[in-house]
């Protein structure tokens, strides 16, 4: 068991990619490679030497980077099982309830479909680190193209039964217009309006609001808190959490 020191990099317009080292093999993983070039950038100048991709989902702003990467690295691929057709280069197919180990830190492999059929989740609990990818943003969630309400709000519970103090890796910076959004579902959440000038302050001094702590999710993401009845009663779905899921996402689509 080893803790990964985690470097984020911006990418293309608003993704974040992360390499990954963990220390004591020296191994290093990148994650969603939107684009090979600041990955390779990014490992040459901490002296990381590239072993691993790994990969949440198939979107381009997540594998694009893959296989010019593979070419200069030599590395081992590892992607959904789910959507191993449609992971560029894959090598290894992970899926739910496998272990992944990256040298000596441990990561639990976990499906969560709905913004893309065989999107998977890595969560490194010794490192307190999950990559995401698109399931789930700060104060948001990923559109579900390719599944569910149904699926998406049962990917996102598997998430939120993590530790808080897990950290939120997720791919895109996405925040702003996520939390714009959120005041809208719960216009009097005290947790939520202060949580928005924090980052509205960030934001302005041009750092970034990935990742946080998945407990500041608990308390102001709508789409993790479909399962509130004051929620559920706001949208007209009292008891059911997947359709105040549904109306939440459908709304946010049309934002
Ligand atoms: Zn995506
Ligand atoms: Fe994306």
């Amino acid at each position: 068991m080893a803790a990964l020191i985690i470097r984020q990099i911006p990418a293309r317009q608003d993704n974040y990619i992360y390499l990954a080292h963990e220390p004591e093999t020296g191994l290093t993983a990148v994650v969603d490679p939107a684009d090979a070039a600041p990955a390779l950038e990014a490992a040459q100048s901490e002296g990381w030497k590239i072993s691993h991709i790994l990969n949440t989902h198939h979107h381009g702003d997540h594998t694009g980077g893959n296989l010019e990467i593979k070419q200069a690295t030599g590395c081992t691929i590892v992607g959904p099982r789910a959507d191993h057709d449609r992971i560029p280069g894959i090598d290894i197919d992970v899926g739910d309830g496998d272990t992944y180990a990256l040298g000596k830190a441990v990561a639990r492999v976990f499906d969560v479909p709905g913004h893309t059929r065989g999107h998977i989740a890595f969560w490194f609990g010794d490192s307190k680190a999950l990559f995401c990818g698109d399931t789930l943003f700060i104060m948001g969630c990923g559109r579900t193209f390719e599944g569910t309400a149904a699926q998406m709000w049962n990917s996102l519970s598997k998430l939120k039964a993590l530790p808080p103090e897990t950290q939120v890796y997720c791919a895109h910076e996405y925040t702003q217009s996520n939390a714009r959004f959120a005041v809208t579902v719960e216009p009097d959440n005290k947790d939520l309006l202060a949580r928005v000038e924090k980052v509205n302050a960030m934001r302005s001094a041009g750092k970034p609001t990935v990742p946080d702590a998945l407990g500041e999710e608990f308390k102001t993401n709508p789409f993790l808190r479909a399962d509130l009845p004051a929620l559920q009663q706001a949208v007209g779905s009292p008891g059911d959490p997947v359709a105040t899921f549904a109306t939440i996402r459908l709304r946010k689509d049309k934002f």
